[in-house]
């Protein structure tokens, strides 16, 4: 069967548990595929290949491409598809079930793409994140408010959590936005394509991610109220008397350096009681 009439006889059903949001605008997934700029020899990893509208112009100028895919009927379509294609790999399984240490020939060398689904892209993000070192660079559309949570500045009313966990790791680049019309189904929201580079060198101190991600979480759990009454849980009143930044101020005042000193202290100096 050619690839023609494996496309023209599949007809899927869209599963909403699964996020599944079908790009079929030429003009953005051209742009896309032009933002990576695959290159022969590059270790190129999509999640959610759906009925594979990246997949193909990527494997074509990329040569080679594992896929990961957790909806069965879409994974047998890819399959037949580019049955003919020695270059095409499929791992169907849950993305956050695989590992990416198996994947890469070494070092920062994967490049991982997709059209995310949005269902589970925040806790796609962070587990992405534990395998930074693995990784080169990353493309993702997901939904516009993620994106630009992910890129806020301080003092932005989206600046919180993933946008300091991001970008200690990450150089956090928004390309381009895309509307619903871009998608079947048409999802409800806006969306945009981002780039996430991993930092080399890091700017920033080494600190282990547990302490930066426990002085995080604690800082934004009440937004309003100031770092004196949020870090309290984190610190000892000795400790809270000589933090480095303004207690007076609240959680999205800091820039991602000053989580990373108090991180420190609280990997030196251990939680309060
Ligand atoms: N890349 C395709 C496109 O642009 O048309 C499909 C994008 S669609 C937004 C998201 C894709 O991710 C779907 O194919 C869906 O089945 C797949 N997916 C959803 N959850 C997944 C998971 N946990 N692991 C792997 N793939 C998943």
């Amino acid at each position: 069967m050619s690839q023609e009439d494996n496309e023209s006889t599949y007809h899927h059903r869209a599963r909403k548990r699964f996020g599944q949001n079908f790009l079929h605008d030429e003009h953005v997934i051209a742009r896309i595929v032009r933002a990576i700029t695959p290159g022969p020899g590059q270790k190129l990893v999509e999640i959610g290949p759906g009925q594979g509208a990246l997949t193909a112009p990527l494997l074509a100028a990329a040569g080679e491409l594992t896929a990961i895919e957790i909806d069965r009927d879409l994974a047998a379509m890819l399959r037949s598809r580019f049955a003919g294609n020695p270059g095409f790999h499929l791992i169907e399984n849950d993305v956050l079930e695989v590992d990416f240490a198996a994947l890469a020939p070494g070092p920062a060398s994967l490049r991982i793409v997709g059209n995310l689904p949005y269902n589970i892209s925040t806790p796609l993000l962070f587990h992405l994140l534990q395998q930074h070192p693995l990784i080169h660079d990353m493309l993702f559309m997901l939904q516009l408010e993620v994106v630009q949570r992910l890129a806020a500045q301080p003092g932005n009313g989206d600046y919180g959590r993933l946008s300091v966990m991001m970008q200690y790791y990450c150089e956090v680049e928004m390309l381009f936005k895309v509307p619903p019309g871009s998608f079947t189904p048409r999802p409800k929201v806006d969306s945009a394509v981002v780039r996430l580079t991993p930092r080399r060198p890091s700017p920033f101190a080494a600190v282990q991610p547990q302490a930066l991600a426990h002085v995080v979480k604690a800082a934004f759990s009440q937004r309003r109220k100031t770092l004196r009454n949020t870090l309290k849980e984190v610190f000892s009143p000795v400790q809270m008397a000589s933090l480095p930044v303004d207690t007076g101020l609240r959680a999205e005042n800091l820039g991602v350096d000053d989580y990373v000193r108090l991180a420190l202290i609280l990997e030196q100096g251990g939680a309060s009681a």
